[in-house]
């Protein structure tokens, strides 16, 4: 049980494994980095302000709730200080990541930030790079977009990319126009 885990070392100074959230057989799916502080005290991802900033571009962009999609992030228990993942880390919780992405089958898979996406698009390149299209992923398509944190530092520009992206995401499961 991942609940249990102790395949890396975050597993020494998380609270709780952050396992994910929503629906089970939800069309969209998002994949963040990892949890923060407020994730960590209340086991759910994205609750803390780059989770309000998401509810609210769902709401604003696609129309929905959170509980209508499904959230996870790459890794599942809090780094210390909220340094970024190391690679194995990364690694050892991979399978879990692999595992809600056939589990729930989704339509469209949203990589939030640079360690989603580099991960599960197996590429080098930066975010900024690749963003603006989507990209097939099995039977599903991603599409890359910024960590809501990068939109709450980096402000307008980054935020109207991220509503663009989401608008992409939204025609893809068959909600848009
Ligand atoms: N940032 C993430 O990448 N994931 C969370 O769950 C919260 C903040």
């Amino acid at each position: 049980m991942a609940s249990g885990c102790t395949r890396c070392p975050l597993a020494a100074t998380r609270t709780q494994v952050v396992y994910g959230t929503g629906d089970p057989d939800a069309d969209l799916m998002f994949v963040g980095e990892a949890p923060g502080r407020d994730e960590d005290l209340q086991g759910i991802p994205f609750v803390g302000r780059s989770g309000q900033l998401l509810d609210r571009l769902l709401a604003e962009e696609v129309g929905i709730a959170r509980d209508q999609v499904y959230i996870a992030n790459v890794v599942k228990c809090r780094p210390p200080d909220n340094r970024d993942p190391k690679p194995d880390e990364i690694a050892a919780c991979r399978p879990y990541l692999e595992e809600q992405v056939t589990v729930i089958a989704p339509k469209v898979v949203v990589t939030l930030g640079n360690f989603a996406t580099k991960l599960l698009l197996d590429t080098d390149q930066g975010i900024t790079k690749v963003r603006g299209r989507a990209y097939p992923m099995g039977q599903a398509q991603l599409v890359p977009t910024f960590h809501p944190a990068a939109a709450l530092r980096g402000g307008g520009v980054v935020l109207a990319q991220m509503r663009a992206d989401l608008v992409r995401a939204k025609r893809l499961i068959g909600l848009g126009s």
